[in-house]
């Protein structure tokens, strides 16, 4: 992060004049400053009356979010006034997967920042299990791309510094100018719970509204000022890669608390309308990245269809994953099964913990547990304990009198 900062000034030199960013002072709260400062603010004058008065009226605070929950949203604060909430997490973490997922092109390493998003959230679950509300992602990545890949950073840098960056604006640019979209168009919506058929429409009308916007603030901000040269006209791969991410983050968040909820319902649709305006003459390089995502996207079933190939061809990381899926459906025995074929890999993060819950319900020893079963069990949650993972110790007080 500390190198984005550094890089952020030389490329842009901004004043921070510092104009209804508030939140937790932070790097990341003056990275917003200044790009709402710089690239915000000039497109909020040429917006029609109604608009630029509401988009005016808007607070962004940035937070401090537990975990990566809580991607951005607009909203009506408890007295009325007008907010996107923002995470430094999420703004944080968009930049580690800006730098991750570019060595992962660099390199052609193609599962490597599946497999860095994977580590890294989990060590945010276990910090956050372990040290309750404190904060994780704070300044400081918990699993720094360069640190899991073992790569110098600055030499890194000082060659793809200039993409990664463009690529990190272009992505926070299209989150802002989305969320003001919502206060623009005053499309806000919070429905308590499961939306019903009408309102999922509603919400999937403001989406497409609130990104049809913040292309047209792009265009807008393309035109006015000359010395700016977006990665494309339409911010497409901004938009692909903030909605890549957002995926990214549900893909692994298979706990409740770390889910976004329907704030932001229906991105298939989107990645879908973003990719159609993609045009890949200025930057191919970055259209490459962005077409390795394509299978993911097509679709929630397309992207379990993907890990299905993957895990049939023997990749025990998507055998893992698979069986998290299967057991998120509710199909424990297959899970169980998948889990059991991922052991042959690498030792993954949390995966005893799973063979250890699938030992303890008799998945492995004909649908009831036997004693052998029970001391596998609590040998793996033991493991686990010591590991630092907290499910690991409730595991083994849970068996102790079994
Ligand atoms: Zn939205």
């Amino acid at each position: 992060m500390r190198i984005f900062i550094a890089l952020f000034v030389i490329l842009f030199a901004v004043p921070a004049l510092g104009q209804r960013v508030t939140g937790v002072p932070s790097e990341e709260r003056t990275m917003i400053r200044q790009t709402v400062e710089e690239w915000v603010r000039p497109t909020v004058r040429h917006l029609p009356p109604a608009q630029r008065q509401r988009v005016q009226e808007v607070t962004i605070r940035v937070v401090d979010a537990r975990l990566i929950d809580g991607f951005a949203i607009a909203r009506r604060g408890d007295s009325g006034e007008r907010e996107v909430i923002i995470s430094r997490t999420v703004i944080a973490f968009l930049f580690d997967l800006s730098v991750i997922e570019w060595i992962a092109e660099a390199h052609d390493q193609r599962h490597l920042a599946e497999h860095w998003t994977q580590q890294l959230i989990w060590r945010l679950l276990q910090a956050n299990t372990l040290l309750g509300e404190q904060r994780m992602y704070s300044g400081r990545s918990p699993l720094s791309p360069f640190e899991y890949t073992g790569l110098n950073s600055d030499a890194f840098m000082a060659e793809h510094g200039q993409v990664v960056g463009g690529i990190f604006v272009a992505t926070l640019l299209d989150i802002l100018f989305h969320e003001l979209g919502h206060h623009a168009l005053d499309n806000l919506y919070a429905p308590a719970g499961e939306p019903t058929p009408a309102q999922f429409r509603t919400m999937r009308r403001a989406e497409r509204n609130a990104d049809l916007f913040a292309t047209e603030q792009f265009r807008v901000l393309s035109s006015i000022l000359p010395g700016f040269t977006p990665i494309d006209e339409n911010n497409v791969i901004g938009r692909i890669f903030a909605l890549h991410a957002l995926r990214t983050i549900q893909m692994w968040s298979s706990r409740a608390d770390f889910r976004q909820g329907h704030s932001h319902p229906n991105d298939d649709q989107r990645v879908l309308h973003a990719v159609t305006d993609l045009d890949c003459r200025a930057r191919p390089e970055v259209c490459q990245l962005i077409s390795r995502y394509r299978a993911l996207w097509d679709s929630e079933q397309g992207s379990i269809e993907a890990y299905r190939r993957r895990a049939a061809s023997g990749e025990t990381f998507a055998q893992y994953v698979l069986g998290t899926i299967e057991q998120r459906n509710g199909d424990y025995a297959e899970g169980c099964r998948l889990y059991r074929q991922a052991m042959s890999g690498p030792n993954y993060d949390r995966l005893l913990l799973h063979i250890a819950w699938c030992h303890e319900n008799g998945y492995y020893s004909g649908g009831t547990p036997d004693d052998a079963s029970i001391a596998v069990a609590r040998t793996f949650y033991a493991l686990e304990a010591e590991n630092g993972w907290l499910e690991g110790q409730i595991g083994v007080d849970r068996l102790a009198n079994r």
